[in-house]
């Protein structure tokens, strides 16, 4: 049913970059075959889902939403793909996605853009808006993201669907391709908490492959979301993330969540984070160095698209025409400005100075939940946005992630949640919700309850 689906909607909406009738088919099969024979079968045994096309399928392709990587198939599974593999999940193909999950609209795909489902003419978010307009459109009742700046709850919030950003560590990175590896995290996209929860068991959990994995039991996040008990519990609204600048209709959704939280038996207290207001200008000299680093990799030898390889040429030559062919402008400007911010004699003003605002948040999350346990804010100042309507203008670009980026670069668990649509443009609104690292149950809770 959810080919079918794909092969009804996907023209327009573009969600998937590659579909694997065939591969899904197979897994759907064997897993009746497994059940015919008796055979204990995995916790989410034949749910289809979408994956985005940043982790590896063995045999099957991983482009990053990028030219240089097209054409290749990878030889392994990353672990998250393994884990679905493992729970028995039907893998029904490759999501789209902003080029190395650079961008929030999901238009620095060099695969097309993918279109929201409440409006074609809008983004679905980004960098994973493949995943997100999956499950808006019904293609998929669960998907995977990666979210770096928020690229799993932004998405998540202007399709109308839930995302989580699970604690930094809590799911493996490896076979993840890498953007910025200390903020890039996997997690669970769904249409409802308790989804997004089951399929968060399953991917969540110490991996040796991954040296920055966490080596502790996963939070108990279903019993969590099917609990959804707020009574006594402390959240604060950050001061800094609302208010003006903010879309009116999500300020109100968010203010009506914040009233229902307090009806529950939640206790609201108002918290500042003052150096929030620094945390885009941080995370924009720090994702940009790291991707620098990383994307070195990428040198026409040893994956993908290979250009100028034809003899007249030296392997430098052939490297540099290869990135040149292969990679989109957004991917150049943030190799340019990592290097640039790398550079020595720029190193302590600008990557220096990054890492020590990214201290000052940390110790803002940490005397926050001194006093609460979950923090709440809208996850978006907007709802989604006209398709085009900041592709040449990249600083507006990064506002979408105004609120989102904080819990990366103090690694700590966060989601999105649908909370209403917006009443003048009638499209969806996301509530916010951050937790401290490995406190990833307390996101479901007050997930479950306001849902
Ligand atoms: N939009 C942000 C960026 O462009 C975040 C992307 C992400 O989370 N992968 O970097």
């Amino acid at each position: 049913a959810h080919l079918a689906r794909i092969e009804a909607v996907d023209e327009k909406v573009n969600a998937f970059l590659h579909v694997d009738r065939e591969g899904a088919l197979a897994r759907a099969r064997a897993v009746d075959a497994k059940r015919a024979r008796g055979e204990e079968l995995g916790p989410l045994a034949g749910v289809p889902l979408a994956l985005k096309d940043i982790f590896t399928t063995e045999g099957v392709p991983t482009t990053v939403g990028s030219k240089i990587l097209e054409g290749w198939i990878p030889p392994y599974d990353a672990t998250v793909t393994r884990r679905l593999k493992d729970a028995d999940v039907v893998v029904l193909g490759k999501t789209n996605m902003d080029e190395f999950a650079m961008g929030s609209s999901t238009e620095n795909s060099a695969y097309g853009p993918t279109r929201n489902p409440w409006d074609l003419t809008r983004i679905p978010g980004g960098s994973g808006g493949g995943s997100s307009a999956a499950l808006a459109s019904h293609q998929a009742p669960l998907a995977i993201g990666t979210d770096t700046g928020g690229s799993i709850r932004q998405p998540a919030a202007v399709t109308g669907t839930v995302g989580v950003k699970p604690t930094y560590g809590g799911v493996s990175r490896y076979g993840m391709v890498a953007f910025s590896s200390s903020l890039d995290q996997g997690g669970p996209c769904a249409r409802t908490v308790l989804d997004a929860a089951l399929l968060h068991e399953v991917i969540a959990g110490h991996d040796p492959m991954d040296s920055t994995s966490i080596d502790a039991p996963v939070p108990p996040v279903v019993a969590a979301a099917r609990d959804g008990n707020v009574q006594g519990l402390r959240v604060g609204v950050v001061k800094e993330l609302g208010g003006e600048g903010y879309q009116a209709g999500v300020m109100r959704r968010f203010t009506e969540s914040v009233e229902l939280l307090r009806e529950l038996g939640a206790e609201i207290v108002e918290i500042s984070c003052p150096s929030f207001d620094r945390a885009l200008a941080a995370y924009y000299l720090i994702a940009p160095s790291e991707c620098s680093s990383n994307l070195a990799r990428f040198d026409a030898m040893r994956y993908g698209l290979r250009v100028g390889d034809d003899g007249g040429h030296s392997a430098e030559e052939v490297t540099s025409l290869t990135r040149e062919a292969g990679f989109g402008p957004e991917v150049k400007r943030r190799i340019m400005l990592g290097t640039y911010a790398l550079s020595s004699g720029y190193y302590d003003a600008y990557y220096g100075s990054a890492q020590k605002v990214r201290t000052l948040i940390k110790r803002d999350f940490d005397a926050a939940f001194g006093k609460v346990d979950v923090l709440v804010s809208p996850t978006t100042p907007t709802t989604a946005f006209p398709i085009g309507e900041r592709a040449d203008d990249p600083m507006a670009m990064y506002l979408a992630d105004l609120c989102t980026i904080p819990a990366n670069l103090a690694g700590n668990a966060a989601m999105s949640l649908p909370c209403g649509l917006a009443p003048e443009d009638g499209l969806p609104v996301g509530l916010q919700i951050i937790a401290p690292a490995m406190a990833d149950d307390r996101l479901y809770r007050v997930g479950a309850a306001v849902e």
